[in-house]
């Protein structure tokens, strides 16, 4: 089936009351019909529902749906895209172990990687995702997995998805693919080998800024890439914590069914039915939104291109811009989202722009059907030094824009204004 088909359809068999819309299962609690059937469903004998920290009716269509779009046989959804990815990296590694992240991440991934998982014992790596030829110096046994963005937030680089895939093969190291910016309407990492995608699903999915949300992409075939890999010895042996299940001896995607049966278990950032609801909404509208972003921004680029008080745009859709090659081989119709990064003089001409636009909001947020305006170096990335933004390529005049769903027309109007 093609995307915009599954994106409105799959999952959801209608229930007794026959509904056309998903219903919103607001319950904590399953009750059993008997108590074999109780003890059945704790021994997996029985797949079925038990607690809403562990699965959900409503969650479950959001999780197939993102699943299959994403071209995954698993999915789970979580309460954020921060847990989605955290959930991910620790499922795999554990205190001693190291993961390999790209030097192009979002800040939280940053902070969390780098920061808050180093408290557990877990080491970060940082590899140049331009030259993925960097990764083999930083491999060693102890490494779980390699971690990256299909575009990254903000700096609007595509990865060299085929080189990375190319050198975890190599080795047999799990790849997590951050695709929030690309959406699944526009790429598929799973299509070039990556074995698990994570989503923000509070951006473009969402779309209107409603929900926050967080999904979880298994590929398919993972028993065999765990089965006596023993850098995942943990899916080959005895689970103490759950009457010694060995993940890869039972028939189900081994790492959704791990994540769900020990950190939602554990940890519990489930979603909330109600959010996975209204993501189920805007799911069906996704490609024919993704579609308009793209367009609208290659529109306000060529406009920003050609302004003589802008330095320098950054958006793969340009013919002219350094990743277009990489974003024709990735990505179809010139479709490449809505993101775009230009540069003023410095860093106050930068910071006032951002007043005196009237359309843009000045917010943090990306993918919304509202364009937003933000100056990262007065913003998200104030706290770090200005040779550290540099690095990051966080530039002091540097603004980025997510544009919306408005008439590019009044989007060019407003920053023709705004530039003066
Ligand atoms: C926003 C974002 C996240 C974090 O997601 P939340 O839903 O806000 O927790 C992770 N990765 C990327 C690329 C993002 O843009």
């Amino acid at each position: 089936m093609n995307k915009k088909t599954i994106a409105i359809h799959h999952g959801y068999n209608k229930d007794s009351n026959m509904t056309m819309a998903v219903p919103i299962y607001q319950s904590t609690a399953y009750e059993f019909e008997s108590a074999e059937q109780a003890a059945n469903r704790f021994c997996l004998k029985e797949l079925g529902n038990i607690y809403t920290r562990l699965a959900n009716p409503t969650s479950n269509v959001l999780e197939e749906r993102i699943a299959h779009l994403e071209g995954g046989v698993a999915g789970i959804a979580t309460a954020s895209g921060q847990a989605a990815i955290f959930y991910s990296l620790a499922n795999v590694a554990e205190a001693g172990d190291n993961i390999l992240i790209s030097n192009k991440l979002y800040g939280g991934s940053i902070t969390l990687t780098t920061y808050t998982m180093k408290r557990f014992g877990i080491t970060a790596k940082i590899f140049d995702v331009d030259n993925p030829e960097s990764l083999e110096a930083l491999v060693d046994d102890k490494t779980k997995a390699i971690f990256f963005e299909s575009i990254s937030n903000p700096q609007i680089t595509i990865a060299d998805v085929d080189g990375i895939v190319e050198i975890a093969k190599k080795h047999k190291i799990l790849t997590i693919c951050d695709n929030t910016v690309a959406s699944p309407a526009l790429f598929n990492p799973i299509s070039h080998g990556v074995d698990i995608v994570v989503h923000s699903a509070s951006k473009y999915i969402s779309g209107q800024g409603l929900a926050i949300g967080g999904v979880i992409v298994e590929r398919d075939g993972l028993t065999d890439f765990f089965k006596g890999n023993d850098r995942y010895y943990h899916f080959n042996e005895p689970d103490v914590s759950y009457h010694g299940l060995v993940y890869t001896d039972i028939p189900l995607p081994p790492f959704c069914l791990r994540l769900r049966l020990n950190l939602l278990r554990d940890i519990g950032a489930a979603p909330s039915p109600f959010n996975s609801w209204l993501l189920i909404q805007s799911l069906e509208t996704l490609s024919i939104r993704m579609k308009e972003h793209s367009k609208n921004a290659l529109e306000v680029a060529r406009f920003l291109k050609s302004h003589k008080k802008v330095k320098n745009v950054s958006y793969p859709g340009l013919e002219s811009d350094p990743q277009h090659e990489r974003a024709k081989k990735y990505f179809t119709d010139g479709q490449v989202s809505g993101l775009i990064n230009f540069d003023v003089e410095d860093f106050e001409e930068a910071k006032e722009l951002m007043d005196k636009t009237e359309l843009f909001s000045i917010v943090v947020n990306i993918g919304d059907s509202k364009s937003l305006i933000v100056h990262p170096a007065s913003t998200t990335h104030q706290q770090i030094p200005a040779n550290e933004q540099l690095k990051s390529g966080i530039r002091p005049g540097m603004i980025r824009l997510s544009i919306g769903l408005e008439d590019s027309a009044d989007l060019i109007a407003d920053l023709e204004k705004a530039l003066g």
